[in-house]
């Protein structure tokens, strides 16, 4: 195939969309931008425009796209696509190529399977989109032959170690963690924390979702279900481990007893190009790890009363049926309270637990059925947060 890739990119104002600029800046020659997509800062998108000449925009706040129209910031001739079906209509372009979904939330479900539909090829970096409906997607995607693209840095490792090797031959997955923002903390400091605190992470610089998820773990625990469904693992192939230096992303335990692990720097460069660019390796943004100097690799199991989301998620991803999606969804709206300052960090598991206990459990018949626990669970947890201040 001639010419560059052309990707449809959802999340563009985000810390994933400014690694996936950097490495399209690299490649001008392999990769162009056919779309860029965000919830409303249109500011920071006709920046992008002009930069990348890009002229297929969405924005999904409805009063943030007037003033785009209105602003005159845009190249002329570029057209500025609104809300939902924005978003899936520029998932659906036909000069794009693949779409890289990196929205925070479920807003790039939608899109997801539109893309999939239209036949694109889809990178995925938002988590949320298998936790909640990972049986869709993955239906869909099968039905389609659609390739999914694992951009989240654990998964495209795991990706990149089971290239050539059939599934049959694999024991077991490990996912590393960095154990967040507390890992070091006493115990009893916890209850004190502040979202300030929770948003200093050790190795990665990434959204506040997800930054707060490192710290409870709940990253961890819908990356264990997001693995799920990518490689059509059982719940007791998957586990986490903690890795303070996040160098090592994954291990990958074959039926032998042998492993292969990924290694890079912490930084979502690496797997923005491989998932853009595959199967070709080119020249990266950044140098890789120098092993000149000291490196050290140490590992440490997950201390459950510690990191009380992880066993939640691990619950919930036995449970299958709609307990993932119920999980998510309350931990979304916790996240959401705890960075307001409305509830301690402490209050986070509780909520989760919680809901996970009250919404009764069912295997989904279609998208709707997720769609309705979700938004169950998302009024329990409102509610709740408001009586654990
Ligand atoms: P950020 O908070 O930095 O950015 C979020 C992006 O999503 C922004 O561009 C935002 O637009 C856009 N957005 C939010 N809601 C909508 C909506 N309804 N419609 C359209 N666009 C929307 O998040 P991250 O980049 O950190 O994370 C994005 C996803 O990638 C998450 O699912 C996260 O779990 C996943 N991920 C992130 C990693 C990281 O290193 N950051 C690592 C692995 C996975 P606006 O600026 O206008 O609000
Ligand atoms: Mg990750």
């Amino acid at each position: 195939m001639g010419g560059p890739r052309r990707i449809v990119l959802l999340g563009a104002t985000g810390s994933i969309g400014a690694s996936t600029l950097r490495v399209v800046a690299t490649h001008p020659d392999r990769l162009r931008l056919a779309g860029i997509a965000a919830h409303s800062n249109w500011r920071r998108l006709s920046e992008i425009a002009r930069e990348f000449s890009v002229s297929e925009v969405a924005i999904y706040d409805a009063a943030a796209c007037r003033e785009a129209r209105a602003s005159g910031a845009f190249p002329e001739g570029t057209r500025i696509l609104e809300g939902a079906e924005g978003l899936s209509e520029i998932s659906t372009l036909a000069s794009a190529d693949l779409v890289l979904v990196a929205v925070v939330g479920t807003a790039g479900l939608e899109p997801a399977l539109a893309a999939i539909a239209a036949g694109k090829d889809l990178a995925l970096a938002s988590k949320e989109i298998l936790v909640m409906a990972g049986k869709f997607v993955m239906e869909a995607a099968r039905a389609k032959g659609t390739r999914i693209l694992p951009v989240d840095s654990e998964h495209n490792a795991v990706f990149q170690c089971l290239e050539g090797h059939p599934g049959s031959g694999v024991r077991r997955i490990v996912l590393t963690a960095s154990g967040g923002a507390f890992r070091d903390w006493p115990a009893e400091r916890m209850e004190k924390a502040t979202p300030e605190d929770a948003l200093k992470h050790p190795n990665w610089n990434m959204g506040r979702k997800v930054t707060v998820d490192s710290a409870t773990l709940a990253n961890k625990g819908l990356e264990l279900i997001e693995a799920q469904w990518l490689f059509n693992l059982r719940p007791e192939q998957l586990t986490a481990v903690i890795h303070p230096q996040s160098l090592v992303h994954c291990l990958v335990e074959f039926n032998d007893g042998a492993m292969l692990a990924q290694l890079a720097p912490s930084s979502m460069t690496f797997p923005i190009q491989h998932a853009l660019l595959y199967p070709e390796r080119a020249g990266g943004v950044e140098p890789p790890i120098d092993f000149t100097r000291l490196v050290r690799f140490d590992f440490r199991p997950v201390d459950l009363d510690r990191y009380p989301m992880m066993g939640l998620a691990t619950d919930a991803m036995k449970a299958g049926g709609v307990a993932p999606a119920v999980f998510n969804a309350a931990n979304e709206v916790a996240v959401e309270a705890f960075l307001a300052g409305r509830i301690p960090f402490l209050a986070i598991p509780r909520i989760v637990g919680n809901a996970l206990g009250r919404t009764p459990n069912f295997e989904p018949r279609s998208l709707a059925d997720v769609l309705e626990a979700d938004a169950q669970a998302r009024r329990g947890a409102a509610e709740d947060s408001l009586n654990l201040k």
